[in-house]
């Protein structure tokens, strides 16, 4: 019988080995406990089981990471582009500020921001 790496990672876990990855986040990883399901589809999905442990969609795991933890100005410029400044003190934020402060949303300093 073939052993596939689902049971391989079940037996680990079963046998007290822990199962962590580093999740990129700003400044740094967060070293996250996965399950053997997880383990066995990091291997062939990092990204989106990365992004699940953050709480994120794989797009917003994405606009995080490219963003550095930026939240950006809601408003939009004079020629009707999408303002790229970002909102005071909304930048490097952590996966957890990140989400806040995007739903939160706001505006930069030339925009009515603070
Ligand atoms: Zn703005």
């Amino acid at each position: 019988m073939m052993t596939t790496s689902l049971d391989t990672f079940i037996k680990a876990e079963l046998a007290g080995i822990g199962l962590t990855v580093s999740v990129p986040v700003v400044g740094g990883f967060q070293e996250m406990r996965i399950s053997p399901q997880q383990a066995e589809r990091y291997l062939a999905l990092p990204h989106a089981v990365q992004a699940e442990l953050l709480g994120f969609t794989e797009a917003e795991f994405a606009e995080y990471g490219n963003s550095c933890g930026t939240v950006f100005c809601e408003s939009a410029t004079s020629k009707g582009k999408a303002c790229r400044n970002n909102v005071a003190g909304r930048t490097l934020l952590s996966p957890d500020e990140w989400k806040k402060c995007k739903a939160e949303g706001g505006y930069c300093s030339a925009h009515g921001g603070s």
